[in-house]
């Protein structure tokens, strides 16, 4: 298959540098033999730098939803009660896994577009002494926006003390998400976002509270048991065969970034949040984040203007344009449509699906401001 160029803006997969597809081009090696271990080694230390942990750290071969499936069943058992605080589909997707293994889930939900808000934790908390963990999403990929994690911590584990676990997909690596210094015990993220690789493996976080509910938990669990991965990881690999194509892109990637350095890492997606944000205001398009300092520097959800088609809109950018833009999820999908400014992207990227947006939305009837 021949596939031009694109101007990929879903947040997830992400384009990925030439070095870095070179990178997954290294010869095959043994997974058993001494260069993985080196692979192995190496990989795992980079990514604990960019979660900024002394934490274990764990890296599966799966998509991110593996990673955060490996965080329920290593630490909850089937009726533990779990309080799921959500505004959006990968919240409630994160809630729905807990569920399908037995959690006894107390549900927070929040309207699509808001923040989650640490005051209704608290509450929630409060009223009910029997929850054992916090489930919440730090970026809410469906909606544009990244919850206040630090104020929720602050409640969850300094007020409550409860197992915290937090789906960091779209956020790791892009976002600040110091995970020690906001004590989160359980995160996951994932290569296609944020790490400027393909779709393929889950990072995952795992702190001594975690280990602690781990020895107790009884959820069913095998491909994603971390016990034993921590086992292998001792001998410098992985308990089934790992994607070491991914991890040579991994390397390259994790190279990248610290060399760049995560404080310019961050700089740099918060500067390209906001001057998405500003530049689909400057259409006439307005923001689907009810609070703009919430929104996300990942991803930009713009609602989709009175009486236009969003497939066409989609299409036309993907068909005349080479942008490549996300609907909207679940009961936003007509709704809405989102700009990903993840990973490896420039403000030119982002100029490129302005200039297309003013091109195409009068073709949809709707003429930019
Ligand atoms: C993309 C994403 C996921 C799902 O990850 P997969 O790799 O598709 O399994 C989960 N949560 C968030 C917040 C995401 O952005």
């Amino acid at each position: 298959m021949n596939i031009p160029r694109q101007n990929l803006r879903t947040p997830g997969p992400t384009p990925v540098p030439d070095d870095i597809v070179d990178a997954m081009g290294t010869p095959m090696i043994d997974h058993r033999g001494p260069e993985f271990f080196e692979l192995i080694t190496q990989a795992t230390a980079g990514l604990k730098q960019v979660f900024a942990t002394q934490n274990d750290l764990f890296i599966l071969t799966s998509s991110g939803t593996g990673g955060l499936e490996s965080l329920i069943v290593n630490s909850l058992s089937p009726g533990d009660r779990v309080l799921s605080a959500t505004a959006g589909s990968f919240g409630d997707r994160f809630r729905e896994m807990a569920t399908a293994y037995g959690a006894d889930v107390q549900r927070l939900d929040f309207e699509w577009g808001d923040a989650v808000d640490p005051e209704a934790v608290r509450t929630a908390l409060h009223d009910d002494p029997g929850i054992k963990a916090v489930l919440v999403t730090h970026n809410e990929t469906s909606t544009g926006v990244t919850h206040p994690l630090p104020e929720i911590s602050q409640v969850v584990k300094g007020e409550f003390d409860k197992l915290l676990l937090v789906d960091a997909v779209s956020s790791l690596g892009c976002l600040p998400l110091p995970v020690d210094g906001w004590n989160c015990d359980l995160v996951a993220t994932a290569s296609q976002k944020g790490f400027m690789i393909p779709p393929g493996l889950a990072f995952v976080s795992v702190s001594p509270a975690a280990w602690e509910a781990e020895a107790e938990a009884t959820m069913p669990r095998f491909y994603f048991d971390l016990r034993a991965a921590r086992d292998y990881l001792e001998r410098g690999q992985t308990p089934f065969t790992p994607n070491v194509a991914l991890l040579y892109g991994l390397q390259s990637a994790l190279d990248k970034l610290l060399e760049e350095g995560m404080e310019s890492v961050y700089e740099r997606h918060a500067d390209i949040g906001r001057f998405t944000r500003e530049g689909v205001k400057a259409l006439g398009l307005e923001l689907l984040v009810d609070d703009e300092s919430y929104a996300s520097n990942t991803v930009t959800a713009i609602k989709v203007p009175e009486g236009v088609d969003n497939s066409r809109l989609r299409s036309l950018a993907h068909n005349e344009e080479n942008v490549v833009l996300a609907g909207g999820q679940g009961k936003l999908s007509n709704s809405i449509f989102r700009i990903g400014h993840l990973g490896y992207v420039s403000r030119e990227d982002i100029q490129e699906v302005l200039d297309a947006l003013a091109r195409i939305l009068p073709r949809v009837g709707f003429n930019p401001g």
